[in-house]
């Protein structure tokens, strides 16, 4: 009998088990609004222009060879990911209690972030918004957390945030509890706090002494600014909280095979970052030893470099406007259409996803029917949206929904 003989099927993961029936989809005008990867408006994947040019200049540069990274990675990257993050002149920065570690995308940032929290700090519960990125639960699950809960976020009926669902699970959390945030462009959602809002979650984590990890996935492919898409973090900085926050390079610049990643730490004193650097060296020496060079080499090529810094500006704005656009144009061709019912939200929303509000079996619908892939949630990918096929994904909602 094979040692094997008892292992269980596992349940297929929704988002790549899609991709694979869009491939195997041999229908001319088929659409792929599943997965979160930026396309053109040829619908075509884009390598950045200054990813392409740095690539260039890494590869004649013989100075550079093979040997491994340090355990923390790349110190040229993970320095400017935190400043880029926090803001050069961060005061947490300044006074030189945060620091960053160079990890392997979000998901690697989030799964080492988790797992000090879990084993070091001894935290035992995780919330996560209900809705949320379908892998949070996993990663923090298998990072050693005794419990995962939910908190409320969403609200069917307005299609918005629910803050005082929100704000009342934050103040039933037990204290320590880790609250995982997302830093901008909520996914799935697509629907973020006010301002106003972060202040009152602040507020209530501040007073129930939550930890906050921010998902920090999207900053300046959201809005084009990275300013903007930082704020959240930077607040909860300036308001005095302990936090980590995991960045991920791979919407911002492209680089989704590249893993690049960085899991800032921000501490309120300075003397405790070597106590908490040898503990991650010992994670991540035990997960997978050092993380990949190439990916890190680019990034930290880019933010220190301020004419290929400003190139990459100019590169996030072509992506986030292209989305911005897409979601008008979607949002114009079903009031067009008349489809019933009211779709501000699709504009209101922000980043790569649109929770459109199409419930499982419509969702499946749009796939069977139309050829049209999305999560089974309702949630579509705006980046598959473009000039050529918006009309035909509008009026396949609106088949859908008649
Ligand atoms: N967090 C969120 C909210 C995401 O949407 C994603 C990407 N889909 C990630 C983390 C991590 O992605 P990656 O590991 O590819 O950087």
């Amino acid at each position: 009998k094979s040692r094997f003989a008892d292992v269980t099927l596992g349940p297929p993961i929704e988002v790549f088990a899609l991709n694979k029936a869009f491939a195997d989809d041999t229908f001319e005008n088929k659409v792929s609004l599943g997965v979160g990867a930026y396309r053109t408006d040829k619908g075509q994947p884009w390598v950045l222009p200054v990813v392409r040019e740095v690539e260039k200049i890494l590869a004649a540069d013989e100075t550079l060879n093979k040997e491994y990274l340090p355990i923390l990675g790349l110190d040229a990257f993970s320095s400017a990911a935190t400043a880029m993050l926090l803001g050069k002149d961060s005061a947490a920065l300044v006074e030189n209690r945060a620091f960053g570690v160079q990890s392997l995308s979000g998901t690697g940032s989030l799964r080492v972030g988790a797992e000090f929290l879990a084993r070091v700090l001894g935290s035992k519960y995780f919330y996560y918004s209900k809705p949320t990125w379908e892998n949070h639960r996993l990663v923090f699950t298998n990072a050693g957390f005794e419990e995962g809960r939910e908190y409320r976020y969403w609200s069917e009926s307005t299609r918005g945030l629910d803050i005082e669902g929100f704000l009342e699970d934050l103040r039933k959390a037990p204290e320590n509890s880790i609250i995982i945030l997302h830093a901008c462009a909520h996914n799935p959602t697509g629907c973020d706090p006010t301002q106003d809002q972060w202040k009152q979650i602040a507020d209530v984590m501040q007073e129930r002494k939550l930890f906050p990890f921010f998902d920090s996935a999207y900053q300046g492919f959201a809005s084009g600014d990275l300013e903007k898409d930082s704020w959240a973090v930077r607040y909860f900085v300036s308001r005095g909280f302990e936090l980590l926050c995991a960045q991920s390079f791979a919407k911002n610049f492209g680089l989704y095979n590249e893993r690049v990643g960085n899991l800032t730490f921000v501490l309120n004193d300075t003397s405790y970052v070597p106590q908490v650097k040898s503990q991650v060296t010992l994670i991540v020496r035990g997960m997978y030893s050092n993380p990949p060079s190439h990916g890190a080499r680019i990034v930290a090529y880019v933010l220190n470099n301020p004419k290929f810094y400003d190139q990459w500006k100019e590169h996030i704005r072509t992506m986030s406007s292209r989305i911005i656009e897409m979601r008008k144009a979607l949002r114009d061709a079903l009031e067009r259409l008349s489809t019933p019912g009211d779709w501000s939200h699709i504009t209101a929303q922000i980043g790569m996803f649109s929770y459109t509000g199409l419930n499982t079996a419509q969702s499946e619908h749009m796939i069977k029917k139309h050829h049209i892939y999305m999560l089974r949630s309702g949630r579509i990918s705006m980046c598959g949206v473009t000039p050529s096929n918006v009309e035909y994904v509008a009026q396949a909602i609106h088949e859908t929904i008649t």
